[in-house]
Formats: C-alpha cells, sequence, structure tokens
C-alpha cells in the first residue's frame, strides 16, 4: 500500500465524517483552508506522543490515537477555545493494515467526541510518533491563559485527581478487578474538559490543563500570573475507585501524579459566588491564590519530590 492509499483508505473517512464550517479545505491539496471570523482570535497548539516515551510499546493504536487527539484537545479547553480542526503527523513503521484501521477507528471516535475536523497532515515511515496540531477560535481577547491570577482569588480543580497516576500500576494486569477498570479507563480514555473551560471564560482569571500533576501545573500556572498560593491537600478530589485501589497514596497520586486532563482554574471570589450551579459542581475549591511566590501547604504535605512532574530533558523540574 503506497502513502496515497494509505491516506485515502485511513485518513480521508475521518476528515468526512466530522467536518467544520470554519473548515473551507480539508485533506486532498497543499494545505487545508480555515475562514477566520472578525472579532476571533485562532487558538493553536501541537503536541507529540512517542512510543516508549508517552505511551507503552504494543499499546492498542485506538488508544494511541484517542490519546493524541485528546491530550491536544485538553490544551485549547485550558484556553477556553472552541474547537475547529487539527492536523496529524503520523510517523509509523510500516503500513500494517490492522493497526492503521485501529487507530483511524479511534480517531475518528476522538475527532466526534471533541468535534475536531481533520484537516490534513504527513505520513511518513519511522519509529511509532503522532503529533497533532488543534485549532480553536474564541470571542476576541477572551482565551484564558496561565497569567493573570491574582491574591485572593480560589483554585478550583476539575473532576478527581490521580486515577490515570495509578493506572500505570494495573496496566499490565490480566483481570482487573472493576475499580481497576475505571482508573484504567482514566488513563486509555481521557476526557479534555472542552465545554468547562468555554464555560470559565469571562470568570477564570487564569487557567491551566493538568498533563504532568497537579502540583507541576499549578506552579506553572503561579510562576506565569507572578504569585503564592496555599493548597488545601485534604480537599482534593479523590474518585472511589483511587481510594479503595490506593488508600495510602491517594492524596499523593492526586497531587504529583500526570495524565488525568482535568483543568486548574483560578477565580476571583465573587465570581465564584455567582457562578452557575451547574459549573461550580463540576470544580472543586482546593486553596487560594497568595501575593508572594511561595506555596504552603494545609491537611498534609506533599511527600519530597512529589508535584516535580515530568521534563524530558531534565527529568526533575525544580
Ligand atoms: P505535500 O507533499 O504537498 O505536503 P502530502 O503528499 O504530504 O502533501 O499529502 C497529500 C495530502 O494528504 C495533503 O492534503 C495532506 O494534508 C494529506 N495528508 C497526508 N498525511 C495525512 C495524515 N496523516 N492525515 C491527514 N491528511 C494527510
Ligand atoms: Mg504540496
Amino acid at each position: 500500500m503506497g502513502e496515497f492509499d494509505l491516506i485515502r483508505r485511513y485518513l480521508e473517512p475521518v476528515a468526512r465524517s466530522q467536518t467544520h464550517t470554519g473548515l473551507l479545505l480539508a485533506p486532498g491539496d497543499d494545505c487545508a483552508i480555515q475562514r477566520l471570523l472578525p472579532d476571533q482570535d485562532l487558538v493553536f497548539s501541537i503536541d507529540t506522543l512517542v512510543e516508549s516515551v508517552h505511551f507503552p510499546r504494543g499499546y492498542r493504536a485506538d488508544y494511541v490515537a484517542w490519546r493524541a487527539l485528546a491530550t491536544a484537545a485538553s490544551d485549547l479547553a485550558a484556553m477556553g477555545a472552541d474547537p475547529v480542526c487539527f492536523t496529524l503527523a503520523l510517523t509509523i513503521p510500516d503500513d500494517d493494515e490492522a493497526w492503521l484501521q485501529a487507530f483511524a477507528a479511534g480517531l475518528k471516535d476522538a475527532a466526534r467526541t471533541f468535534a475536531l475536523a481533520l484537516a490534513g497532515g504527513d505520513t511518513t515511515r519511522g519509529p511509532l510518533t503522532v503529533s497533532v496540531q488543534v485549532h480553536g477560535t474564541v470571542p476576541a481577547g477572551m482565551a484564558l491563559r496561565r497569567s493573570g491570577a491574582c491574591p485572593g482569588d480560589l483554585i478550583v480543580v476539575s473532576g478527581t485527581l490521580g486515577d490515570a497516576a495509578a493506572a500505570l500500576a494495573c496496566l499490565h494486569t490480566d483481570a482487573p478487578c472493576a475499580d481497576e477498570q475505571a482508573l484504567l479507563a482514566r488513563y486509555h480514555h481521557p476526557e479534555p474538559r472542552l465545554a468547562l473551560g468555554q464555560s470559565l471564560r469571562g470568570v477564570a482569571s487564569a487557567a491551566i490543563d493538568i498533563s504532568d500533576g497537579l502540583g507541576a501545573d499549578l506552579q506553572h500556572l503561579l510562576n506565569a500570573s507572578g504569585v503564592g498560593a496555599v493548597v488545601d491537600l485534604s480537599r482534593l478530589p479523590l474518585s472511589g475507585p483511587l481510594q479503595r485501589c490506593r488508600p495510602g497514596e491517594a492524596r499523593q497520586l492526586a497531587w504529583s501524579g500526570g495524565d488525568d486532563y482535568e483543568l486548574c482554574a483560578t477565580i476571583p471570589e465573587a465570581r465564584w459566588q455567582r457562578l452557575d450551579a451547574s459549573v461550580r459542581t463540576q470544580l472543586t475549591v482546593i486553596g487560594q491564590v497568595q501575593a508572594g511566590t511561595g506555596l504552603s501547604f494545609r491537611g498534609g504535605v506533599p511527600e519530597p519530590a512529589a508535584g516535580a512532574g515530568y521534563d524530558h530533558f531534565r527529568r526533575q523540574v525544580s
């Protein structure tokens, strides 16, 4: 199968299955065309997944596709963007048809779920690597940023934390119990909080998605905003499966574990009080922004090195 057969057979059907009115020209030409509306900002970001670095060798192809699109879409969620389209740079070792079929199925599923239309891409042979560039839009000036948190703002997180990190321990379990299956689902099928991010436009003073771990990602937000914070570790939202499977380490995993793709945001207290209950119930207050630059804790302290996050070139972020 040639490169163009591969694109026609496996990727063009994905492009046809999920379209967007803003995407005027999808795969087939030298470039895709996106029509930009006045008074909108284009927000875009690229993410790469490499086999053996971001997912295990032999990892299911449909999971690879879902995770590639989900992690990229999570960056759009963090900016409060409306998803539009994505490009896909796919490097594969061979043209294994069963693998491609599963990959295309996972990609189609994710594209529909996140409302992202496939705009084009590049296909090459080499070590398995998947890069996804996503495009989204926000009303001009309304994108959420990491900077903007002010002393007094409440720190909130969405969903529950630590599940995906706990799943790493049972990735190779032969017959996972129901709780382990729930944890594994969080790792295999992350669900970027796109709708929540959109509803935080004009509400949150700053936001970030939690990919490396709350400790590391909150620190990025605080650094960008030039502020400090107090965090109550006893308030971190923990799922039932996490508390039952890892009772001794649940809080630690929630603080330092990555791959959850929840949102962390700061919200001025007055806006939090007025916030629609349907949005508020998706969030848990875990602390408050403070003047200065330090991070202090209530309800326990993180273990040494926890919250360090993952850095490809240093391994430990200071
Ligand atoms: P060019 O040589 O002009 O850069 P290519 O030969 O790389 O174009 O690709 C031909 C067409 O197929 C382009 O429209 C491109 O967007 C599309 N395409 C190639 N690879 C992919 C992919 N992985 N996913 C989606 N579309 C792809
Ligand atoms: Mg060309």
